[in-house]
């Protein structure tokens, strides 16, 4: 049976019928807005969209709130920008009352803080957990979507929204027999609820990203011995983590609504003063006291904003990558481990700078030792452990510390079809494409959350997040309030944002890097700068522009 909707002021009436044409799937509800995901990107969209009076259901493959924060519950998990900007800005209340105990809360604070969330705003009634989206259809003459679930329930919505996470769909590592291992094996990005005891294990750690960071020094504490296979190098700085400062707390909250708006039109999502000199114009020992004074404040922005030219020229990178490897030479204590690891084939800040608590210094322990991969490629997980070119490994439980496939990895699991059948994944086959980040021609009424083309990763995601939601949320009211049915981005104004996402990026160093910004991580994904490297602040003013304008570049029908 056909589905209609009539959009109303004040509220949607679905005056759609309900069908059992579906057979075994049941009834199909209608709703006005479907939600994919209960991250923090989730739950903020249903607090608004219900606030605006849309019919919305947020359907989540986890059985509670969190996202990020409830799968990856790796030993030393946390934050690496600081709470009191990690959270959200959009209650007054919630901002005064919640009183984060360190600068960089670990997984399981941020986790509380999300359910409380929850709690507070009556979120999980409209929650579906333990519901994996599977497909979504769009309807152009009912301008309608169908989400269907993986269980095979089906769902009507004007209106289909992924908020499904830039870094939601773990990777494992592509080496033959990656099951071959008999022992547990653990992705950090899965990480078990109940955690994992290590006491007395050999282990085997692949992977030296922020979570290998994280956890290395961590897990080293625990195991009778643990291995680290590193194929890249990567800079970290101290996060100089610890208690929250009561004093300092209170002064930012007694200016917090000021405060937030510092970072809402900051570049990266931060209050960070950007420098306005290049490191080419300093001394030798100018550089090298803002530097240590950089390193020893520590956090992931302390070096990589000293200067206006680090991200932009190589001589000048150079300075701060010398800087960081002496720090390395320096905390290692066997020469030859630390020139392991040392990055030098990339710049510094082109793939995400790590925070670390006690990274460097872990292998100095006696109970831990570096394979690089590179010397000593892998060859094959074996029954007992890993086997390299040159030697044997035999692990009591190993962990995969090996990332994402970020940004696009989630969308295209999805089996999204717009307009004419087109599937998001054959529409990104060369590169994802998008209007803002926001939304994709072919697939009216589809919107991302942080999608590619957008600042996103390359934030504080809590500012960029906040801003997507708002953004989505007012535009669906003004389309209600206008009577119209549809949204579109049109095919020039997206050509154009990929161009300009594109021109930005490659005005910066971060395409010399192999990193998952790149799509480099994963085999066979195009080589396309993910996020946009505009900035928060100058983002936001072009999409309120795009508003301003009447939704310029969108087709509104
Ligand atoms: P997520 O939190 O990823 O939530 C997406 C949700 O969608 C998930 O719960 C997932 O289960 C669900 N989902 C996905 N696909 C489907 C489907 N098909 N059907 C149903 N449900 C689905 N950012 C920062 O700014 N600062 C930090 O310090 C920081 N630390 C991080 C640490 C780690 C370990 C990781 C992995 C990321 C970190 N990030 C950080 C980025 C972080 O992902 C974002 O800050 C933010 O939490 C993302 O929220 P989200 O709601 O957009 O997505
Ligand atoms: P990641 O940065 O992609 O790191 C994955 C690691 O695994 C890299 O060292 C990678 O090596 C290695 N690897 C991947 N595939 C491999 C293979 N087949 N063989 C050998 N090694 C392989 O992933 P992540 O550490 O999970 O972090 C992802 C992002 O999540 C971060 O960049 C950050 O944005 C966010 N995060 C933040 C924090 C935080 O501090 N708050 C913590 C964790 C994650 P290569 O570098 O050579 O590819």
């Amino acid at each position: 049976m056909r589905h209609w909707y009539t959009i109303e002021r004040g509220g949607v009436a679905a005056a759609a019928e309900t069908s059992t044409a579906s057979g075994t799937h049941g009834p199909i509800e209608d709703f006005d807005v479907v939600v994919v995901g209960a991250g923090f990107a989730g739950m903020y969209l249903l607090h608004l969209l219900r606030g605006a009076g849309f019919s919305t259901v947020v359907l989540e493959a986890a059985d509670d709130v969190g996202g990020t924060w409830y799968w990856n519950r790796y030993p030393g998990a946390r934050c690496d920008v600081r709470s009191i900007d990690y959270s959200y800005s959009f209650d007054l209340d919630l901002e005064q009352e919640w009183v984060w105990s360190e600068k960089y809360a670990t997984q399981p604070e941020i986790l509380r803080y999300a359910q409380h969330v929850a709690d507070r705003f009556g979120l999980r009634r409209d929650i579906r957990f333990e519901t994996r989206v599977a497909g979504a259809t769009y309807d152009e003459g009912a301008a309608c979507w169908t989400v269907t679930t993986e269980a095979g329930a089906r769902l009507h919505a004007r209106f289909y929204v992924m908020a499904t996470g830039c870094l939601s769909t773990s990777k494992k590592p592509e080496i033959e027999g990656v099951d071959a291992f008999e022992g547990p094996t653990y992705h950090t990005g899965h990480w078990p609820h109940e955690g994992v005891d290590f006491t007395g294990l050999r282990v085997g750690v692949i992977g030296t990203g922020s979570s290998g960071i994280q956890s290395i020094p961590l897990i080293a504490e625990q195991a009778q011995h643990l291995t680290v296979f590193q194929r890249t190098p990567n800079y970290s700085i101290p996060a100089a983590n610890g208690p929250n400062d009561p004093d300092e707390l209170a002064a930012i909250k007694a200016n917090y609504p000021a405060y937030r708006e510092v970072n809402r039109r900051s570049f990266g999502g931060v209050d960070i003063e950007l420098p306005t000199r290049s490191a080419l114009a300093a001394s030798p020992d100018e550089r090298a006291e803002a530097f240590e004074r950089g390193w020893s404040q520590g956090g992931i922005f302390a070096l990589s904003a000293l200067y206006n030219d680090l991200r932009t020229d190589l001589e000048a990178n150079s300075h701060v990558a010398d800087f960081v490897r002496s720090k390395i030479r320096h905390v290692v204590d066997d020469p030859d481990v630390a020139e392991k690891l040392c990055p030098t084939d990339y710049p510094l800040g082109t793939k995400r700078m790590c925070v670390d608590s006690d990274y460097f210094e872990t292998y100095n322990r006696d109970n831990v030792r570096l394979v690089d991969i590179r010397e000593d490629p892998l060859v094959r997980l074996t029954p007992q452990g890993i086997e390299t070119a040159s030697e044997l490994f035999e692990f009591d439980a190993m962990v995969f510390a090996t990332g994402f496939d970020a940004m696009t990895g989630t969308i295209v699991a999805v089996d999204v079809a717009g307009r004419d059948g087109l599937t998001i994944k054959q529409k990104w086959s060369e590169g994802p494409r998008t209007y803002l980040g926001l939304m994709v021609e072919g697939f009216p009424n589809f919107f991302t959350v942080t999608g590619p083309g957008s600042p996103s990763v390359l934030s504080n995601m809590m500012v960029s997040i906040e801003q997507h939601a708002e953004w989505i949320t007012d535009c669906l009211v003004h389309l209600r309030d206008n009577d119209l049915r549809s949204i579109e981005a049109t095919r020039e104004s997206e050509d154009e944002w990929v161009l300009h996402v594109n021109e930005v990026a490659s005005m910066t160093l971060y395409p010399l890097a192999n990193s998952w910004y790149m799509g480099a991580n994963v085999p066979g994904k195009p080589r396309v700068f993910l996020p946009y490297v505009g900035g928060v602040g100058p983002y936001r003013d072009i999409c309120d522009e795009v508003v301003e304008h009447g939704y310029k570049g969108f087709a509104l029908a």
